[in-house]
């Protein structure tokens, strides 16, 4: 297979899948439906018939909509290690993901892209767009959002299937591959099967910009606050109302502004008040808090229960109560650890020509879970841009990057 035959199978297999609806659904996945959603089976479905139909025999489907395939060892390769690749064939529901129609920049000129509904990619304000010049850009129409994140991923890891089934002559060990629904959901990791998965290591192929890698993400916790009032005709209040409605305010408005998620960026956390609701009996306001640093965290869940006890101090009568869950951990230490994981990654990029650098990651990925329950994921960049938005993007050469970077990674591990 040469090198533009390659492009193309990773083109048509990327725009053939971003047809795919495929969203999931965070209400459902927080009521404990898994997949989410029904449409997120049948991609589940359609992958797995894929790959049996590429000559991989190793294919299952699990009862919960997770597909994983082994490629076989080339002959002489069986006792190399086996690492795994996995990416998540859900998309986000910040916008929206039904019929989404791809468009194909071929050899983008540098002009702004005009969508639909006045949406543009304008180079102008986009350093990375303006520096794909030249490149084939893909693009949503602009009434849906793409979902290069992460059908870039799960496109790169099924052509690798795809070229080292058509390349025998490429040596390999055992490579375990893994697409999974529900990561936009942050319910991913749920119920994978771990008990399937044999390798000692796995990538996540869920990254941005060609390049960057990423082995450090938040601690992230959640932290419900409950307000309890006393509620009163609003015409005999006086002394005697306790409105949860404005204790709820109070507290989301002496939350510190420089600290929320607009106001920052590289290695600086957040409180962000992602709802609130209630009446004046009883209200609840619901905060994501994120920060890389552990001590940070601490300071962070030390500093809600402070304002909680302080917004009770303001409403004599009042309650607040705080319940706190933790969502995901920053995977650095354990990765840290295990440090051939990630130098074994640096390889590959170089010897596909790429330049890398580390990336802090301001979210979790499927990696970071997998990380905890033991299986060192660091991620991979993918070639897409700008998700979860109706502007989202993929250069097709940075994820042909992406794809000689994993045909690599694949080579590194049977050294
Ligand atoms: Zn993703």
């Amino acid at each position: 297979m040469n090198d533009d035959l390659l492009k193309n199978s990773l083109l048509n297999r990327f725009v053939r899948y971003a047809a795919i609806g495929s969203q999931s659904d965070m209400p459902r996945a927080d009521s404990g439906i898994f997949p989410s959603t029904d449409c997120q089976k049948d991609i589940a479905k359609a992958l797995a018939e894929e790959l049996r139909s590429l000559g991989i025999e190793d294919v299952t489907l699990d009862p919960n909509f997770y597909v994983i395939a082994r490629i076989p060892a080339t002959p002489g390769f069986e006792r190399a290690p086996s690492f795994g690749l996995s990416a998540h064939f859900d998309t986000a529901m910040d916008a929206p993901g039904d019929n989404v129609k791809p468009q194909i920049h071929k050899d983008w000129n540098g002009e702004p892209i005009r969508l639909e509904g006045g949406f543009a990619l304008d180079p102008a304000n986009d350093p990375i767009l303006d520096s794909c010049r030249g490149h084939t850009i893909i693009t949503s129409d602009g009434t849906t959002l793409l979902g290069a994140d992460d059908k870039a991923g799960v496109a790169g890891i099924v052509t690798l299937a795809e070229y080292l089934i058509a390349h025998p002559e490429v040596s390999h060990g055992p490579i375990e591959m893994l697409f999974s629904p529900d990561e936009e959901t942050g319910h991913g990791m749920d119920h994978v099967p771990l008990n399937l998965l044999t390798s000692k290591a796995f990538y996540t192929v869920d990254g941005g910009q060609e390049g960057e890698l990423e082995t450090e993400c938040f601690n992230a916790w959640k932290a419900e606050i409950e307000f309890t009032g006393i509620s009163l005709h609003t015409g005999h209040a006086r002394g005697r109302m306790v409105n949860a409605v404005s204790m709820a305010s109070a507290f989301v408005a002496s939350l510190p502004a420089q600290e929320s998620p607009e106001a920052t960026d590289g290695y600086y956390g957040f409180y962000a008040p992602i709802n609130i609701e209630g009446s004046i009996e009883s209200a609840k306001a619901t905060l994501f808090l994120r920060d890389f640093d552990r001590a940070g965290m601490d300071r962070r869940l030390e500093t809600v229960d402070v304002l909680a006890k302080a917004i009770e101090a303001r409403f004599p009568g009042g309650k607040v109560s705080v319940k706190r869950t933790m969502q995901y951990l920053n995977m650095k230490q354990k990765l840290d650890a295990a440090p051939e994981i990630l130098a074994k990654l640096e390889k590959a990029a170089a010897n596909a020509g790429i330049p890398t650098h580390l990336n802090p990651i301001r979210g979790g990925t499927d990696g970071s879970r997998l990380t905890e329950m033991g299986i060192p994921t660091p991620n991979v960049f993918t070639g897409g841009h700008n998700y979860h938005s109706r502007t989202e993007w993929a250069s097709l050469e940075q994820m042909y990057g992406m794809l000689r970077t994993l045909i690599e990674l694949a080579k590194c591990w049977s050294e």
